[in-house]
């Protein structure tokens, strides 16, 4: 694959930055709830609760969509992210919630697309867990008994029954979810809020949150606000506000790549008739998707740690690209002289459980963190749950199993960079050893279906 002439971005190559980015709060106000971070997070809790009749203000560094929402891969996964074998070992009894809040993530933005009418490319193909070796077909076949007795849809099957590359062996399809345009998405969550009752302060930066008597005191460097509760959503850049708990998450960035476009000709011969989402079985995953520019977009593979704040904006680096783009050559050799044309990348946040989180840092401060790499429904679907929360004092039975009655995390495990740099390389010792095998095997007929259907 060619690299010479990527261009790499500090935003994203999904879509341009808005041309209508709004004002900075200036001088002081009370509100019902303020809403700390733009994102989907933020941006949903702040609409769904002007929808019910509060008086909101959201609060955003940059502008609304300005981080991760719309800077990911697009891909509305309908199943829990993290490594499903260890979460079931770790905390078997959340699991099936987990399953059905991810699966009702997928759900609600659906709806949300429809009831908004957002044009965001959005195809419901539903999503593949694929296998580039015999062990993670083993691996699929495991995480798949584990989803089915969670109560989750899934389907395994060989490459060609799934309509997925033949580059990839096989794997477990997750039907609800698909893939979209995820800046359009958040884009048109972005103009939903600001047209809803909600007061959205773009260019907007909370420097303290803290209690003051009943209410929160919140200082931004224009102005402070007094509400009566508060939403953080600041995902991957919590760390910044001393308010948030210690060892919530750590901010993790990945990367993405998009190719040029590529003649639907060539495309059709890759047999990726399903046109899902592909997610790879390594510890850390590789990503491949379609998109209806007759691209591929294709990243994360490896992730990169920064333990102080505050997160600086970065674009990929040439390393990183070239990276991925041997991977990309690896998974299609048949696009081996595709150039890539863009590169871009976000922070995350992953906490230690690799579970979304939310719950109350005091009585009327509430925090959510929904990411962990499948964000893009679990964040909005999770953002409108803490607004029912705060307007009806009650939780939805969904987030029961992500609730935490204290603000307390444990140490997150190999998550320091060299934690990082040894799953990296042992995903490419893997890799070596299944290409090795490969080699040896060229000439015989490939024996691709996963055992045990
Ligand atoms: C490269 C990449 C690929 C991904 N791929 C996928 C995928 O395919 N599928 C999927 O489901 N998920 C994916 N994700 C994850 C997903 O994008 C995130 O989980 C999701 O967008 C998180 O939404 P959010 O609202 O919590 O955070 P963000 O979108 O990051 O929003 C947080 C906002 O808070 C603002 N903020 C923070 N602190 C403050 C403050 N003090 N004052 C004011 N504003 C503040 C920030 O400026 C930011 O705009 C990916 C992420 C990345 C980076």
């Amino acid at each position: 694959m060619r690299t010479d002439n990527v261009e790499c971005t500090t935003f994203t190559g999904w879509i341009d930055p808005p041309g209508d980015v709004g004002s900075a709060l200036s001088g002081d106000l009370a509100c019902d709830v303020a809403v700390v971070g733009g994102g989907l997070g933020g941006m949903s809790t702040a609409l769904r609760l002007a929808e019910r009749g509060l008086d909101v203000v959201l609060l955003e560094t940059h502008f609304c969509g300005h981080g991760s929402s719309s800077r990911n891969a697009g891909q509305l996964a309908g199943g829990p992210g993290g490594d499903i074998q260890l979460l079931n070992m770790l905390h078997r009894e959340k699991l099936p919630g987990i399953v059905r809040f991810a699966e009702n993530a997928a759900h609600h933005v659906e709806d949300l697309i429809e009831r908004l009418a957002i044009d965001c490319d959005y195809e419901p193909t539903g999503n593949v867990g694929a296998a580039v070796s015999r062990g993670q077909l083993g691996r699929v076949r495991r995480v798949a008994k584990i989803l089915e007795k969670c109560g989750a849809k899934v389907e395994l099957g060989t490459s060609a029954e799934l309509g997925i590359p033949r580059g990839f062996l096989g794997g477990l399809r997750e039907p609800v979810g698909g893939t979209m345009n995820p800046g359009k998405f958040t884009m048109g969550v972005r103009g939903a809020v600001l047209s809803s009752g909600a007061r959205v302060f773009e260019r907007t930066k909370v420097t303290d949150v803290r209690t003051a008597g009943d209410r929160v005191a919140i200082t931004t460097p224009g102005g402070r606000i007094q509400a009566r509760n508060v939403v953080l959503a600041t995902n991957a850049f919590g760390g910044e506000l001393s308010i948030t708990p210690k060892r919530l998450s750590v901010p993790i960035w990945i990367g993405e790549v998009e190719t040029e476009p590529i003649d639907p000709e060539r495309l059709a011969t890759l047999g990726w008739t399903s046109r899902s989402g592909l997610v790879t079985q390594h510890n850390f995953m590789e990503s491949y998707r379609l998109t209806n520019r007759n691209t591929i977009v294709f990243g994360v593979r490896r992730l990169e740690r920064r333990k102080t704040h505050p997160l600086p904006l970065k674009e990929p680096g040439k390393p990183l690209v070239a990276e991925l783009a041997r991977a990309f050559a690896t998974r299609f050799p048949a696009l081996a002289d595709v150039a890539a044309a863009r590169a871009w990348g976000g922070w995350i946040a992953i906490t230690s459980t690799w579970l979304p989180l939310a719950g109350r840092i005091r009585d009327n401060i509430y925090y959510s963190i929904a990411c962990n790499g499948h964000g893009l429904g679990q964040a909005p679907y999770l953002g409108s749950l803490i607004a029912d929360r705060i307007v009806d004092g009650e939780r939805h039975v969904d987030l029961k199993a992500l609730w935490r009655e204290k603000p307390e995390f444990g140490r997150p495990m190999m998550m320091g960079a060299p934690g990082l740099r040894t799953i990296w390389a042992v995903d490419r010792f893997n890799d070596r050893i299944n290409g090795s095998r490969r080699n040896a095997r060229r000439g015989a007929a490939p024996v691709n279906r996963p055992r045990g259907r």
